[in-house]
């Protein structure tokens, strides 16, 4: 046997062994009494093969459940998982974590309900706590267009089976007793989906990695890829930061990175890269019940399990590769906040910071197919792609795996922005988390 195979031979003993360790009242009641000194590493640190059948590049959330589904639901399991820096540490670990499916257009609904389908078990799926949390997200409706909206919206996720209500000024204030309705920014009504709330991101790409890695999936740190090699129009293998690794599937799903990567393949993708900051208060005591989301202002709130504020701005209006932003969005997001929520004029802000949003001409994800034989692309989910996570891993697999679009990808093709199917869902959630 030679070094290498011992290698992988031992890798693949650990990844065996790891799936073996259950997160349960028992185990942590077994480990409890010998200290917790015996927990498992939750994923190896495996050295990079010389080949794999798919190689995932970016491993955010959906790079991760990516590569959970090809090994769980496709039985490939020789797949690696490059990333340039951390896992998680990219957009998954960055945002605000809204959770939702209520989309005005059938293609997305479709897409995102599965997704929420899956949020729904993600948890026992993959035996670990991702706190799905369904605690309801209302969307603001501050003129009689965004009511408008709201009723349409509302009308059209009910016909595709997703659970939505309009709410009056009085339920929300019934809801939301210290909101502030006659601001600046009247508040003339809300659509609620009560399914919809938050998950923890953290866990979201830590329960991913450690599912897939006990599949046997290679998760990679520390290894950008700095090329995509092609012969007669095909993918055959990856630059990294170590090394060369061949294979004959590259699948990008890279978030802000993407056009950058998908150039090192010669291909052009219609997408532009945007800061998009958040914040989160000191925390405080449970007060804010469900997420509040206002499109038209730009300010996104919710409470996270241990008391911070977690608030959302908009997109900055320039393009950039800073994981920071403007000062006057977070400054004109927190003026927003508080004409709707004057009672935390004295809270302190604890922490800011910025993600790196893609953000394709019609607002909507890009999954499928590329020019080049071999090479996969799943982008362009802007400022709203965390609640797809699942959904997006799901169908990018199958896309992956049979080398042709999964029926919930189809729509989302490239190809879309030559032929003008446009999905636009600029009408309804253009910037929305
Ligand atoms: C502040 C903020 C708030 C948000 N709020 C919400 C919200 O409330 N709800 C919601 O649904 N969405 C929200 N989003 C959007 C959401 O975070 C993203 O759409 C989603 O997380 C994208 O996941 P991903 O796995 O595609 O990307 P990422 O998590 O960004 O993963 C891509 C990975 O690719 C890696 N990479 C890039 N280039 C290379 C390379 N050359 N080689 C190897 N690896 C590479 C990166 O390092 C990164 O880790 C928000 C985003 C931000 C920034």
């Amino acid at each position: 046997m030679s070094q290498v195979d011992l290698q992988q031979n031992i890798e693949g003993q650990k990844a065996r062994r790891h799936a073996l360790q259950t997160y349960s009242i028992w185990s942590l009641l077994r480990n409890a009494v010998s200290y917790h000194e015996g927990w498992e590493r939750q994923w190896r640190a495996p050295e990079p093969k010389r080949a794999y059948d798919v190689v995932v590049v970016g491993a955010g959330g959906h790079g991760l459940a990516t590569a959970y589904y090809l090994a769980k639901e496709h039985g490939i399991r020789n797949v690696a998982v490059l990333e340039r820096g951390w896992l998680g540490g990219g957009n998954t670990g960055r945002n605000t974590t809204i959770v939702r499916s209520n989309y005005l257009w059938n293609e997305s609904t479709a897409l995102y309900e599965k997704a929420m389908k899956l949020w729904e078990g993600l948890s026992q799926q993959l035996n670990y706590n991702v706190m799905f949390s369904q605690r309801g997200v209302m969307n603001l409706g501050h003129t009689l267009q965004d009511m408008r909206d709201i009723e349409r919206r509302v009308s059209a996720n009910r016909l595709n089976g997703v659970d939505a209500e309009v709410l009056s000024p009085a339920q929300i204030q019934a809801e939301l007793p210290f909101i502030n309705l006659q601001s600046r920014y009247p508040v003339l009504g809300a659509s609620v989906q009560r399914r919809a709330g938050v998950a923890r991101h953290d866990a979201v790409a830590w329960g991913y990695a450690r599912a897939a890695d006990a599949l046997g999936v290679d998760i990679i740190q520390n290894c950008a890829v700095t090329g995509i090699r092609r012969e007669a129009g095909a993918v055959v293998g990856v630059d990294t930061a170590r090394g060369y690794i061949q294979t004959s599937k590259v699948a990008v799903v890279a978030a802000g990175h993407s056009t950058v990567v998908a150039d090192m393949a010669g291909i052009r993708l219609p997408i532009q890269s945007h800061p998009l900051q958040a914040l989160v208060s000191e925390a405080l005591k449970p007060i804010f019940p469900n997420v509040v989301m206002s499109n038209a202002i730009h300010a996104y709130i919710s409470q996270s399990d241990k008391g911070d504020l977690v608030i959302g701005a908009g997109v900055d209006a320039y393009a950039g590769y800073g994981q920071r932003g403007s000062f006057q969005t977070i400054e004109h997001t927190l003026a927003a906040v508080l004409e709707l929520f004057p009672l935390f004029s004295r809270v302190r802000m604890n922490r800011q910071w910025g993600g790196i949003v893609d953000v394709s001409p019609d607002a909507c994800p890009i999954i499928g197919l590329t020019p080049v034989k071999g090479l996969y692309i799943n982008c362009g989910w802007g400022t709203g792609g965390f609640k797809a996570t699942p959904g997006s891993g799901w169908a990018m697999a199958h896309t992956v795996a049979q080398d042709q679009p999964h029926e919930l990808a189809a729509p989302f093709a490239l190809e879309r922005f030559s032929t003008g199917h446009l999905i636009d869902e600029h009408g309804a959630a253009a910037v929305a988390h």
